[in-house]
């Protein structure tokens, strides 16, 4: 795949991106987050946060500055990871704003940043469902449950601007990890395939640039899932196996520290493939890295 790695932006800085549209770049580089979580920040007057980022007293204070005193009405979660949801709790306290998320408040984030106490924050959340309808400065954003990554998975679609705000759904950088038990490939590939209709929308993922040709990104997405899949079906008609025996065949030239995530993307493909009834293995509820999966004939 033609991954794109050019992205341009300063940490800490808010950066306009488009009209009503600024983005800032928490410095929480690494082999899943690219340069950093990129926070959005929506509106001109009454402002909303896509993904306030990882619990970094720096970017806090950045987000503080860039909102200058605004209004801030709501904290949108993509999804309950830490690079994303780690400051949730922080700004909703800091700008009295609500959060969306399709998680339950209790396993929302513990805030805990330098002297402050922890606190888990409790009021002012709502619970996103697939169609949520958030009002954002004089237009709405659509929640789209869109599970696979995780399972408390959402995009929000902008009608008014044709932006879709796609989490780690979808990145132009990389492939998504799908994880399970809570990350399910299946789910993935059908959540991918409902965004196939939005080909005229820019997509902002929230690590990396934009993109620009959705129809033909998640065609590649798409083909590349097709690709991996068929490898494991090759490797697991040659002999039963499991995620962690298949590794290093699959994966050949992968960094050590990536190996713990290949193998539970493996372990998600042989999930895929009983769920199609194209494999199986002793007890699919019970699976992990160390299962053994049989190719069906
Ligand atoms: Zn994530």
């Amino acid at each position: 795949m033609k991954f794109n790695r050019n992205h341009s932006f300063k940490y800490c800085v808010a950066e306009k991106v488009a009209p009503g549209l600024r983005r800032i770049t928490a410095q929480n580089p690494g082999p899943f987050t690219f340069h950093g979580t990129g926070t959005y920040i929506v509106g001109q007057q009454e402002l909303s946060i896509i993904d306030p980022g990882p619990d970094l007293r720096t970017h806090l204070n950045a987000l503080s500055e860039s909102v200058n005193n605004h209004p801030v009405q709501n904290i949108l979660l993509t999804h309950r990871h830490e690079d994303h949801a780690g400051l949730a709790s922080a700004c909703a306290s800091q700008f009295n704003a609500t959060i969306w998320a399709g998680d339950a408040p209790k396993a929302l984030p513990l805030h805990n940043l330098g002297d402050s106490p922890t606190v888990r924050l409790k009021q002012k959340y709502r619970k996103l469902n697939d169609n949520s309808n958030i009002e954002i400065d004089n237009y709405h954003l659509i929640a789209m449950h869109t599970p696979g990554h995780t399972s408390d998975h959402f995009c929000f679609r902008d009608d008014t601007h044709g932006r879709i705000f796609c989490g780690d759904h979808i990145m132009g950088w990389s492939t998504t990890v799908v994880l399970p038990p809570d990350g399910n490939m299946g789910q993935y590939i059908r959540s991918l395939q409902s965004l196939r209709a939005f080909d005229d929308y820019t997509f902002w993922p929230t690590h990396g640039s934009p993109i620009t040709n959705p129809r033909e990104w998640i065609l590649s997405l798409l083909e590349h899932r097709a690709m991996r899949e068929e490898q494991l079906m090759r490797t697991l008609g040659e002999e039963p196996a499991s995620a962690t025996n298949l590794i290093e065949q699959l994966y050949p030239e992968l960094p050590l520290e990536l190996w713990p995530a290949a193998g539970q993307s493996i372990l998600a493909g042989a999930i895929f493939l009983v769920e199609k009834n194209m494999a199986e293995c002793a007890d699919i509820t019970k699976a992990d890295k160390n299962t053994v999966f049989f190719r069906l004939y």
